[in-house]
């Protein structure tokens, strides 16, 4: 698994559903990855701030994340949001 691979399931990794073994992955990867840590540290933070300001299931993607992992974030929690990436 390459950052690239993390980026793009952080929001299953950050998702409670998800599964064990993709979990198990992704911290393995971070381990050994500075970057992806930081990438992860961020985007938590940002989940519980905005959960504990609203209580419900929305994410606001950091503005310095990458696009890709804005998109799969975006891509992944749309439903039932009614808040997508700013546009
Ligand atoms: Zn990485």
């Amino acid at each position: 698994m390459d950052c690239n691979e993390v980026l793009e399931q952080l929001a299953d990794y950050l998702d409670e559903e998800a599964r064990a073994e993709l979990c198990r992955e992704i911290e393995e990867h971070l381990k050994g990855c500075h970057d992806c840590q930081l990438e992860v540290d961020t985007i938590k933070k940002t989940i519980v701030l905005y959960q504990a300001d609203d209580r419900s299931r929305r994410i606001e993607v950091p503005i310095h994340v990458s696009r890709k992992l804005e998109k799969a974030l975006a891509d992944a929690y749309r439903e039932g949001t009614g808040t997508g990436p700013s546009d």
